[in-house]
């Protein structure tokens, strides 16, 4: 799904920050070790450093992530070169040009905060820089629609459409490609994907932490803005959405939009927020704060394959597990044949996303004995203990490569907006709940099974 050439330089905005620490630095290293990456990589940030100054700070990074690699480390220096300047300021795009020299199709990637997407996009633009170029761009994609919406207009002042990355690193999951591939490369999944056969879908994003000293950077978000308008939907979208028409590079955002358009906007009655007991004191909390710490919705999607169908979305801190799952629940057969009486017959497919990757489908087999009864069973149809490569080196490795199937597209990110929209802000009560519990007793009311789980 390759829309133009390869990228011939990396340009990191961004390069003295957090992220370019944790993530960038391991993702360039793991690319020229597997011999994916040879091209100038040129950090671009404030700070006064020099270009030895950002060698150190990739030792650094890498050593406390996965382990410094001699021979792609010597490759990834001898290519690295740091810009110092401001954002607003011309001359740090003058300068970025000279160091571009011969590059004719350089990504850029905003590893900054979105208050800088604008400045920096227009910088890129009115320098030169831009042409040609395919421009990467961090979360949050907004906070609402109408930031959302202003953000694709900035970003279309600069660049077209294709030439943007929207980075949702869940979707750079090797078991969310797989949850995709399952789903499409199998012919026994198609004639039971839909409302005669499927009871329920179900998301679910479970942490049983809290927000481990990130109390500030939590108020500003909370459950639903941080990992359901973003991963969750996104997810549901590949979860439901219809099969892409052929290989070219629109084919899954299509498919993902008309999807996302057919969900419903959540009505507050359908959604349940919570809170953990303990968050109001934790650094940087307020003590009366109305930011939910758990969130479950009842979705629906009214088209021809899921209406009617209860599509559940749940995610929460200080919950009992740690694992992001989903679990597609098969209605039980009709007329019921055997185990009629306990009502037990339930099939379902279980895609474990996370810390592992896991496919299994839930199905009865018989007790040994004269009666014909039955118990459950599983059968595992993939386990995987690791992703190989990280979200990172995936999915800048495809946008160097102009593959976009990974990324959200702007017309996406505002649909899933407009469902959550309603929600936003404290139009649902916060409701507490105890650390360790699947959220507030509540929840019951918009998802059925609440605090059900497979182990
Ligand atoms: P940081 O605050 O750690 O880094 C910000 C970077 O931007 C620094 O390199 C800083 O340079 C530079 N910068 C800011 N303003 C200017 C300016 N006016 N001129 C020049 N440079 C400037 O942020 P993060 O790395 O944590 O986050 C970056 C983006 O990535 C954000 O959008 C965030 O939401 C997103 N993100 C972050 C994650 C993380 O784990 N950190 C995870 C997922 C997304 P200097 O320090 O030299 O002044």
């Amino acid at each position: 799904m390759t829309t133009s050439p390869h990228s011939d330089a990396f340009v990191f905005f961004g390069a003295t920050g957090d992220l370019a620490y944790k993530q960038v630095f391991p993702a360039l290293q793991a690319m020229i070790k597997r011999g994916h990456f040879d091209m100038p990589v040129i950090g671009v940030a404030r700070s006064k450093w020099t270009d030895d100054q950002l060698r150190d700070r990739a030792r650094d990074s890498l050593e406390k992530h996965g382990g410094v690699d001699a021979d792609a480390f010597k490759k990834l220096s001898a290519r690295l070169q740091y810009i110092s300047g401001d954002y607003q300021d011309d001359a740090t795009y003058q300068q970025l040009h000279n160091a571009l020299g011969q590059a004719q199709r350089p990504l850029h990637y905003l590893a900054i905060p979105p208050s800088m997407f604008k400045a920096v996009t227009k910088g890129l633009a009115k320098s030169g820089c831009a042409k040609n170029a395919r421009v990467v761009v961090e979360k949050p994609f907004g906070r609402d629609l109408a930031s959302a919406q202003s953000l694709n207009r900035t970003l279309h002042e600069s660049f077209p459409e294709e030439a943007i990355f929207r980075i949702d690193h869940y979707l750079g999951k090797e078991a969310v490609e797989n949850l995709l591939y399952f789903r499409f490369a199998n012919t026994f999944l198609e004639p039971v994907w839909c409302r005669q056969h499927v009871a329920s879908v179900q998301i679910t994003m479970a942490e049983q932490f809290g927000v481990q000293g990130r109390g500030a950077f939590y108020e500003e978000v909370g459950a639903i803005r941080d990992v359901v308008q973003n991963h969750m939907l996104q997810v549901m979208a590949l979860l439901t959405m219809e099969a892409p028409k052929n290989s070219d590079p629109d084919s899954i955002p299509d498919a993902k939009l008309q999807v996302l358009n057919a969900m419903r906007p959540l009505l507050p009655t359908e959604v349940v927020r919570g809170q953990f007991q303990g968050y109001r004191e934790e650094d940087g909390v307020a003590h009366d704060s109305q930011v939910e710490t758990f969130a479950a919705l009842r979705l629906h999607i009214d088209n021809v394959r899921w209406k009617g169908v209860p599509i559940y979305i749940r995610a929460g801190k200080e919950m009992p597990v740690t694992c992001t799952e989903v679990l597609v629940e098969l209605k039980p057969p009709t007329p019921p044949v055997f185990d009629a009486d306990d009502g037990a017959a339930s099939n379902y497919f279980r895609f474990r996303l996370s810390p592992d990757v896991l496919i299994t489908v839930g199905a009865r087999v018989k007790t040994p004995g004269k009666s014909m009864t039955g118990t459950d069973t599983e059968l595992i149809a993939h386990h995987h203990p690791d992703d190989e490569m990280t979200p990172y080196e995936r999915l800048l490795g495809d946008a160097l490569a102009g593959n976009s199937a990974l990324f959200t597209r702007g017309d996406t990110v505002e649909a899933a907006w407009r469902v959550v929209e309603p929600i936003l802000g404290n139009a649902v009560p916060i409701i507490e709940y105890q650390p360790g519990a699947w959220g507030p007793v509540e929840t019951a009311r918009v998802i059925a099974g609440a605090d059900r789980w497979h182990d």
